[in-house]
């Protein structure tokens, strides 16, 4: 998921080559959250290779996975994804009634994998998942959704981000499962690994990995001291600190930028540095500890 305003109208490839041992498949299920749709990827070099997320489970899919693997000369040895969201999980069916019970793995998540038909094996944190030709480690990277992991590729010392980093736009924090001060932690992880590429869920690839984290967390950290410096302004309420720190947007961005405030507030709260007044967070009364 991401912005919507920033994602529309992206054109890219159904099937492309990213590097000797990245091929993009195309989900074919754009629309305003998944832009020009969920990316999923063939990983390895070899005549088996990993299937990196599913897509939403649309028809138009399977047709396009055949193409990228008669691209790349192979089959799959068994399906990998970042997190439950439906638009990674949602395919995995398909491709396992078109290509037998391949294993799919990801961290469990009972309310999200729930629905799906699909068999998950459970893997967590610092999982390993070989293929010839690469070698997938697995970060627990939560603030987007809880169950939500991204890979490092050994051999090129790049990472698949999933939604936590996108080709293009913003990553959502949902309400519900969302958590900014999570994906905060998870983005200095990221960052930490030093990455080359990185492979988004979203959009097209990013070239230099490590300065779009550094990017990332310089753009939050910005909007934080904004939020704090309309606090400190007097402004209590969810909709008049959007009014102060989206005063150069258009009205319409103001009702979706309230939910981004309020994970902006729900971490200062949890980091002890502002409080709340009423009990529901977007309607609350706030102020800077
Ligand atoms: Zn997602």
């Amino acid at each position: 998921m991401s912005k919507p305003e920033v994602m529309l109208g992206l054109e890219m490839p159904d099937v492309d080559v990213w590097s000797e041992r990245v091929v993009v498949a195309l989900g074919q299920n754009p629309n305003m959250f998944t832009g020009p749709g969920t990316n999923t990827y063939l990983v390895g070099t070899g005549e088996e290779r990993i299937l990196l997320d599913t897509g939403q489970g649309v028809g138009a899919y399977l047709p396009v996975l055949e193409q990228a693997l008669e691209r790349a000369g192979c089959r799959i040895q068994e399906i990998v994804l970042t997190h439950g969201h439906p638009d990674h999980i949602g395919g995995a069916r398909d491709v396992q009634d078109a290509h037998g019970a391949l294993r799919v793995s990801k961290l469990p998540h009972s309310g999200f994998d729930a629905g799906h038909a699909v068999e998950i094996t459970p893997i967590a944190d610092g999982a390993v998942i070989e293929t010839e030709g690469a070698t997938l480690r697995a970060l627990h990277t939560p603030g987007h959704a809880e169950d939500h992991l991204c890979y490092v590729l050994e051999e090129e010392r790049s990472i698949f981000s999933g939604d936590n980093v996108l080709g293009v736009g913003t990553t959502v924090i949902p309400a519900e499962g969302g958590d900014l001060l999570d994906y905060m932690n998870s983005l200095e992880r990221l960052l930490a690994e030093e990455p080359t590429v990185i492979y988004p869920a979203h959009g097209p690839k990013i070239a230099d990995g490590t300065a779009k984290l550094q990017e990332y967390i310089a753009h939050r950290n910005a909007r934080e001291e904004q939020i704090l410096e309309a606090m400190s302004a007097g402004n209590a309420r969810i909709q008049d600190i959007v009014a102060v720190v989206y005063a150069a947007y258009p009205e319409a961005f103001h009702l979706p930028a309230r939910s981004s405030v309020c994970s902006h507030l729900q971490k200062l709260e949890r980091e002890g540095r502002a409080r709340r007044e009423g009990d529901v967070p977007i309607e609350a009364r706030w102020e800077r500890v």
